[in-house]
């Protein structure tokens, strides 16, 4: 089964998008900060991440520039409530597949988890 990695120091959001994805077959995992969202990208080995851009500490763009020096394949999708250009530019820059702002659509998520994962569910 693919294996989401979700980041964000959200919980609650965390607890939906997990019930939601493990609904769909996927096999989730939660962390909140950037530094347990390096550390399960190596131990949990997801096939995607959902990464929140803005978290206590260091953020989503540090991990996207570590996983990105690291030479990670990982698909990640940004999910941030502060969408603009710029930093959907930067994120693409670093190696982010695509850009979702939150309040999310959960038909636009899945649709783009299952599109870079190659997984195929019914909606
Ligand atoms: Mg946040």
């Amino acid at each position: 089964m693919p294996k989401i990695l979700i980041v964000d120091d959200d919980v609650h959001l965390c607890a939906a998008l997990s019930e939601e994805f493990q609904h769909w077959g996927y096999i989730t995992f939660a962390v909140h900060t950037a530094d347990d969202a390096l550390e399960k990208a190596i131990s949990f080995i997801p096939d995607i991440i959902l990464l929140d851009l803005k978290m206590p500490g260091k953020g989503g763009f540090d991990v996207l520039r570590s996983l990105n020096s690291a030479g990670s394949t990982i698909p990640i999708i940004v999910l941030t409530a502060y969408a603009d250009v710029r930093s959907a530019i930067d994120a693409a820059k670093l190696g982010a597949s695509d850009f979702i702002s939150k309040p999310y659509n959960v038909e636009e998520l899945i649709t783009a988890v299952n599109r870079l994962t190659g997984i195929k569910t019914l909606l």
